[in-house]
């Protein structure tokens, strides 16, 4: 039943879609896929023999772009008009990377704090969307060109910690590229399928994936169960990488080389040229020769181990974080993989390698071990590939705002993905024809203390007394991880849907301390929940009360109805004074009090309604 098509550009046959593994990195971008024949992932070689395509963009004066290695060689003459690093401005609003501004030699704008950043190139104005679909555009167009074939599905690989904000930015990026983004994958996650760790039906494995690039740092602690990839914990520092080896090698040389902090930018710039130079010689090499603006300059491997071994350490601190956060000690690790170019560097190898107390995976490229990965997951759903079961989870919780402004979870944190949930629930008033949904994501029991995602109207609810409308509230995530939420009035079919796509992103470090909170908290955040709920109840005791001494005031006697207002003060002092207790004894007072008549008063009503009137 296949279809035919003809590539226009390339004039080749296609009979099938070839689904590519992209890594979208921060400091270099490569693709790959799995080869038929073989049925191993290769990564996409150019004619000039290279995989990695640095993740930079630069753009002339009529706002034409250049990516890759001619783009890395505009870094030093106008760095200006030459965007590199734009993945840790994904989602991101200026808030969130204003305290770092200093990593940036280009413009980031500051407009409106909470919106997403922008970046200004001469007169125009960049999204860092845009920005990654001009790195996307390439490898696509490389892969074509490579292939020979149209290529417009992929596979994209995302940090482990990236939340819901930067995931949608990466796939936005992706169909802006004209792709077809099938799937966002976590990059330890790929790494891990990349070595074919845990994927087979019926293993269980808890693995560690470190990861040190270019520019960021991060370790991962997994745990796959039957194919199911949960991340227990990912701890690292997103300002910590290759690049601050290089400025270590920079420092050491200003200071022993005598070139001292006078050197103008330039040299400084050709100094850190030539640190990567030597440091990426000396990954084999003991000894690194070479010179800069005449002067010669040398390096040793211990010398350069000496000046790296603080920034080594604090990896390995990362790594003793993520074990305890992930609650598991080093004998539980199945297996280490070693991800990033900069694990090449014999210290950091033997460090981690001492750290986990066993030999780690460090057979595949590390810089193509993620593409490779994501290719092995794109074969997978071609249906190339049926050994591998493939699924991911959720980071945080997701819920909705209830009564009190408490977090109703309906999508618990670390379910599978994709998944949905749902729930019904009814309104507080009389009458009410709207309901306002908010959508919130974290671990805490009041929304205030979580992230809020969305926020919609339920409108056109046709009037009905309180607690009758059913308003069924869904939540349905895709393999994404992106959420759509929809509300539906079920007796009158009134419906209305979002997709959440939230404003800005959160940094790592806010997902981290929303974990963290919500551990310190939970004591505290049990004592609220009661508070909250003992509130609410009473709340709805005092509403009703009031309604009835106002509808049957006739029916009752004088005493009663003073009796009933005194227990009524006595049960909102308690709620102003915060007193659980309190506010729950005086609730069942005011039941006590209230009762006997509201039962005379139904009796009758009820006797009224059987001679044909009407209760309400
Ligand atoms: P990212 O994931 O941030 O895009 P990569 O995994 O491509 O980054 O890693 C890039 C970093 O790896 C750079 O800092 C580069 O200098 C470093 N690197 C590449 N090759 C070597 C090597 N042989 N020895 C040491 N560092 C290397
Ligand atoms: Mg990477």
């Amino acid at each position: 039943m296949g279809k035919v098509a003809i590539n226009i550009a390339t004039g080749s046959l296609q009979t099938e879609d070839i689904i590519v593994g992209i890594d979208l990195g921060t400091t270099n971008s490569l693709v790959a896929m799995v080869r038929k024949d073989s049925m191993q992932p290769i990564a996409l070689r150019e004619t000039d023999g290279l995989t990695l395509v640095p993740s930079i963009v630069h753009f002339d004066e009529y706002g034409g772009t250049t990516v890759g290695t001619p783009a890395r060689e505009k870094l030093l003459q106008e760095p200006e008009r030459t965007i590199y690093s734009v993945k840790r401005l994904m989602g991101k609003s200026y808030k969130d990377v204003k305290d770092h501004a200093g990593v940036f030699a280009y413009n980031i704008i500051d407009d409106d704090t909470d919106a997403l950043v922008k970046i200004q190139v001469g007169q125009k104005f960049y999204t860092p969307i845009e920005l990654s679909s001009y790195i996307l555009k390439e490898l696509k167009k490389r892969a074509e060109h490579i292939l020979k074939a149209n290529i417009s599905k992929a596979v994209i690989t995302v940090p482990a910690y990236f939340n819901d904000a930067q995931r949608q930015a990466t796939r936005d990026a992706g169909r802006l590229a004209g792709l077809d983004v099938l799937r966002i994958i976590n990059e330890p996650t790929a790494a891990s399928l990349a070595y074919g760790i845990g994927a087979k039906h019926h293993e269980e494995k808890t693995i560690a994936v470190y990861d040190l690039g270019g520019g960021t740092f991060d370790v991962s602690i997994l745990n796959i169960t039957n194919g199911i990839f949960e991340v227990l914990s990912t701890n690292g520092d997103t300002y910590l990488g290759g690049d601050d080896l290089d400025n270590a090698i920079v420092q050491y040389w200003k200071t022993e080389a005598g070139l001292g902090e006078s050197a103008d930018k330039m040299k400084v710039q050709a100094l850190r040229v030539l640190a990567e130079e030597a440091k990426k010689h000396l990954s084999d090499n003991e000894v690194f020769d070479g010179s800069v603006n005449g002067v010669a300059v040398s390096l040793t491997r211990a010398q350069f181990n000496e000046v790296i071994t603080p920034l080594v350490d604090r990896t390995i601190t990362a790594c003793a974080n993520a074990l305890r956060d992930a609650g598991i000690t080093k004998d539980k690790i199945d297996a280490v993989v070693m991800v990033g170019g900069s694990t090449r560097v014999p210290l950091v190898k033997q460090r981690v390698k001492e750290f986990f107390g066993r030999e780690v995976h460090d057979e595949l490229n590390p810089d193509e071990v993620v593409a490779l990965g994501a290719a092995v997951q794109a074969d997978i759903l071609a249906g190339n590939n049926t050994e591998m079961l493939l699924l991911d989870v959720t980071p945080l919780s997701l819920g909705i705002e209830t009564m009190g402004g408490l977090m109703d979870v309906l999508i618990p944190r670390n379910s599978k993905i994709p998944n949905k949930a749902g729930r019904q629930y009814t309104t507080q008033k009389d009458g009410q024809s709207g309901m306002r949904i908010s959508v919130f994501q974290g671990e805490r029991d009041l929304v205030k203390d979580n992230r809020k995602l969305a926020e919609f109207n339920l409108t056109g609810i046709p009037g009905m007394p309180a607690g009758l409308p059913k308003v069924e509230v869904n939540f349905l995530i895709d393999a994404d991880g992106i959420l759509k939420v929809s509300a539906t009035e079920l007796r009158s079919g009134v419906a209305q849907t979002v997709e959440v796509k939230p404003q800005y992103g959160l940094t790592d470090e806010q997902v981290e301390q929303m974990l963290l909170d919500s551990l310190t908290h939970a004591k505290e955040d049990i004592g609220t929940r009661a508070l909250v709920e003992a509130t609410t109840e009473a709340q709805q005791m005092l509403d009703t009360t009031e309604r009835f001494i106002e509808k049957y005031r006739a029916d009752l006697t004088e005493e009663e109805a003073a009796t009933t207002r005194a227990h009524m003060q006595l049960l909102r002092d308690a709620i102003t004074a915060k007193d659980k207790d309190k506010i729950q004894q005086e609730t069942e007072s005011l039941n006590e009090v209230s009762r006997p008549y509201a039962e005379r008063v139904m009796e009758g009503a009820l006797k009224d309604a059987m001679k044909g009137k009407k209760v309400i």
